[in-house]
C-alpha cells in the first residue's frame, strides 16, 4: 500500500521522538516508534535497552497506547535515530505482538510502503 498524509505524519512523529531521546553515549535509546490507533490518536515510544535485550520501541509505543485504554491499532512505524533516519521493519517478536494486538494493523516498512501485519507475518503463532 502507498502511504497517505497521516502515514507521513506518523513517520515524522517517530523520527521526532527518537531525535529528542537519542542516546549516543550508552546506546540505550536508538529507535523511535509511533502507532496510530483506530480512533486516530498517536502514541510514541523509544526502545529501552538492558543487559541482554530490552524492549523494542514498537513494544513501548503499543504499551503506552494500551495504558491509555486503546485496543485498536491502525498503523505503526519505527525509525532509527542518528543520521540515517531509516525506517526499520519490525523484528520477529514485534511482528507477533502486533498480530496479537490487532490482526488488521498496518506496518510502514519503508518511505513509500506499508503492509498489513498478516502480510508481514504469514505464519503467526496463533
Ligand atoms: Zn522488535
Amino acid at each position: 500500500m502507498a502511504l497517505n498524509q497521516a502515514d507521513k505524519e506518523l513517520i515524522e512523529f517517530a523520527a521526532n521522538v527518537i531525535r529528542e531521546n537519542y542516546d549516543n553515549v550508552n546506546w540505550w535509546h536508538t529507535v523511535g516508534a509511533a502507532v496510530r490507533t483506530g480512533n486516530g490518536k498517536v502514541y510514541a515510544g523509544v526502545n529501552c535497552d538492558s543487559v541482554s535485550h530490552g524492549a523494542c520501541a514498537e513494544v513501548i509505543a503499543i504499551g503506552s497506547a494500551v495504558t491509555a485504554g486503546e485496543r485498536e491499532f491502525d498503523t505503526i512505524v519505527a525509525v532509527l535515530g542518528g543520521e540515517t533516519g531509516k525506517i526499520l521493519p519490525p523484528c520477529g517478536n514485534c511482528r507477533q505482538m502486533m498480530y496479537l494486538y490487532d490482526k488488521n494493523m498496518n506496518v510502514i516498512v519503508s518511505e513509500d510502503t506499508k503492509v498489513s501485519i498478516q502480510e508481514l507475518l504469514k505464519y503467526p503463532c496463533d
